[in-house]
């Protein structure tokens, strides 16, 4: 696994090249290292999260990798470099702070790069293409750090981003991911059912996090787990949340407002749907077709049973409906 070790060192190497850049140089100290502090992160989460920043020019990390003997190849396999027409090498990354992405066991295997700019032309987020090292499907951001208090807690908070993660952290919720804007895959579920089989969802209160809420529960569920939902107000985020009202007002809003999926679902969906019988009952036709994902039979039929009390339908009705679907998928 000769190529494979390689890649991890180069990416070892640049994770620390970005971090020496946002501490060690004026431009990183002013531009990224103040950005970060403007976020409220601390110095010390800054280190736990080996945040960086990469120097607004073409060729910076070109260059130093090249003095450091790295090869080409390596820089193009993990995209830290770009080729241009000519054969010559440019950086990826310019002018953004950096968030390293780890694997399970703590090494770097991608980046994440923020802009620093407000101009929406510019996309928010630059991330490493993949490569032998980073399949993008398999990785959770930040779980290298949450693993053991997600054991602890038997329970996983899953989020979309990385402010989202790291903010959680200060605010001393540690048992957190992210799926980093991708939608959730099986590998990610997977990976999170080494730890636990409890998942709360704390999507960003918007409507691409609410599509993105639905979507994943019935992920979750079709592979065995058991999902909580809460969204946060007015379109903020887990860390937008904190930046506002602080952690313990965090931490007390997560312990009252997560929610089993089956109440989040029928409420979010009957309230899309107001009083018209026909999307009514689309909606519990939505909520059925959840609840026949469940693999186990005594937590379909809790699940049926409560769906019956909250809509007002006859168990037996619901049931016949869930059988109809299973049918139609086998
Ligand atoms: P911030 O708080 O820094 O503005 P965010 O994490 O709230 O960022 P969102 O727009 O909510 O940003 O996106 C959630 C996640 O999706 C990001 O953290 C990032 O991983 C991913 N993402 C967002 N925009 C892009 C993009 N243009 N390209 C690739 N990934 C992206
Ligand atoms: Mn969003
Ligand atoms: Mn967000
Ligand atoms: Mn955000």
């Amino acid at each position: 696994q000769g190529k494979r070790e390689s890649l991890y060192v180069l990416n070892k190497w640049a994770g620390r090249y970005f971090a020496e850049q946002l501490m060690g140089t004026d431009q990183g100290r002013s531009i990224g290292l103040s950005y970060f502090y403007e976020r409220g992160y601390r110095e010390e989460t800054i280190r736990k999260f080996e945040l960086g920043y990469s120097p607004e020019n073409w060729t910076a990390l070109v260059d130093s990798a090249k003095k450091e003997g790295h090869s080409t190849d390596f820089l193009l396999e993990t995209g830290l470099a770009i080729e241009r027409e000519d054969g010559s090498l440019y950086d990826r990354f310019r002018g953004r702070v950096i968030f390293p992405i780890h694997n399970l066991t703590g090494r770097v295997i991608g980046f994440g790069a923020r802009t620093l700019k407000t101009d929406k032309k510019v996309p928010k987020y630059v991330n490493s293409p993949e490569s032998d090292i980073y399949h993008k499907s398999n990785v959770l951001y930040g779980i290298h750090l949450a693993k053991r208090a997600i054991v602890d807690r038997d329970s996983c908070y899953l989020v979309e981003g990385y402010a989202d993660v790291i903010s959680c952290h200060q605010a001393g919720v540690e048992n957190v991911v992210a799926s980093s804007g991708t939608s959730l895959t099986t590998g990610q579920i997977k990976l999170i059912s080494r730890f636990t089989r409890n998942v709360v969802i704390l999507y960003d209160g918007d409507e691409a996090g609410i599509k993105a809420s639905i979507r994943g529960t019935d992920m979750l569920l079709e592979e065995g787990m058991n999902v909580k939902v809460l969204l946060f107000p007015d379109g903020n985020d887990p860390d937008s949340y904190i930046q506002q009202h602080g952690s313990s007002s965090f931490r007390a809003y997560l312990d009252k407002n997560e929610e089993d999926f089956v109440f989040y679902k029928t409420r979010v969906l009957l309230g899309e749907a107001g009083p018209d019988p026909i999307k009514r009952s689309e909606v519990i036709r939505e909520v059925v077709k959840s609840i026949s994902l469940i693999p186990d039979e005594i937590k379909v039929s809790v699940y049926i049973q409560q769906c019956s009390g909250l809509l007002q339908i006859e168990e037996r009705v619901l049931l016949t409906e869930l059988n109809k679907m299973r049918l139609e998928r086998a």
